[in-house]
């Protein structure tokens, strides 16, 4: 469930908490060395035998592509978090007795790191379901599999990828391997706001309406940040927090159009449940 708002909501409350500094990553940079990994459960964990390897080096970032979070250590070592639907990755000291309480229940890895020496921060990742992923890698470019993520595109090359494809263009905005960050939500309010039906071959949608999709995207996913994204059923931030987001959704799990209060219709396509208004959306 998480998309790029809720990571980047999550990666970056967790690169505060570490001070790990935007656009000087050298310039007063803490030294945070990972001490310890505790494995609770190993069902979902993709590697594990590079946490021996991966003991004692130092934390040089902490961010988001598109969906999936990663921290990234010295030598090319990663760890790469792929929330699905319950995955929560948290700081435990800013969680409440209660939080913790709960959260604990369901931890799958415990991260314990070293701040220059001094003082231990811990974090942990949790999921009550286990189609989550948390994958070990040493590689230069773990993340080359995935399209470019939506937020570093131009609006030339966002039409470029997609007026290629001839599948819906609900799809073509959820493939990650075309663009990275894009879930079922976003997908649905931004056509909704295009005026744009999901169904749509993306080969057959007006350089106009993808200028119109493209603004609309950024929009709804600049919001979303702010409004730390979109709580459906698990997502919570790094605090244990539930997003805002989901009380400003238009259509998604809506039953009336709020531009022309027309019924809205629930599709399936490709498996995902869609939302449309059959009226506004052409
Ligand atoms: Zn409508």
């Amino acid at each position: 469930m998480p998309e790029f708002p809720e990571a980047t909501t999550i990666s970056s409350q967790i690169k505060n908490y570490f001070n790990l500094t935007k656009n000087q990553p050298n310039l007063n940079h803490p030294q945070i060395t990972l001490k310890k990994i505790n494995i609770y459960k190993d069902s979902i964990i993709k590697n594990p035998e590079l946490v021996n390897e991966l003991i004692n080096k130092n934390l040089e970032d902490v961010s988001n592509y598109g969906k999936i979070i990663y921290f990234k250590f010295n030598g090319n070592y990663w760890i790469l978090f792929h929330l699905a639907l319950t995955g929560a990755l948290l700081i435990k000291e800013f969680l409440s007795p209660d939080k913790l309480n709960y959260f604990e229940k369901y931890k799958i890895i415990e991260f314990i790191f070293n701040i220059n020496n001094e003082q231990e921060k811990i974090l942990f990742f949790s999921a009550k379901r286990l189609f989550e992923k948390v994958i070990f890698t040493k590689d230069e470019n773990p993340l080359k599999k995935y399209g470019p993520p939506f937020n570093r595109l131009k609006t030339i090359d966002f039409i470029n990828i997609l007026s290629k494809i001839k599948k819906p263009i609900k799809i073509a905005l959820m493939d990650q391997s075309l663009i990275a960050g894009i879930g079922n939500i976003y997908a649905i309010e931004s056509l909704f706001c295009a005026k744009i039906s999901p169904l749509r071959k993306s080969s057959e949608i007006t350089v106009q309406e993808y200028y119109k999709l493209y603004n609309c995207l950024k929009e709804i996913l600049k919001e979303s940040i702010k409004q730390r994204g979109s709580t459906i059923s698990d997502y919570v931030d790094a605090l244990g927090q539930e997003g805002n987001y989901q009380n400003l959704h238009k259509i998604y799990n809506k039953t009336k159009c709020p531009d022309c209060n027309s019924k809205i219709k629930r599709i399936k396509i490709e498996d995902r449940i869609t939302y449309y208004c059959p009226t506004c959306q052409k």
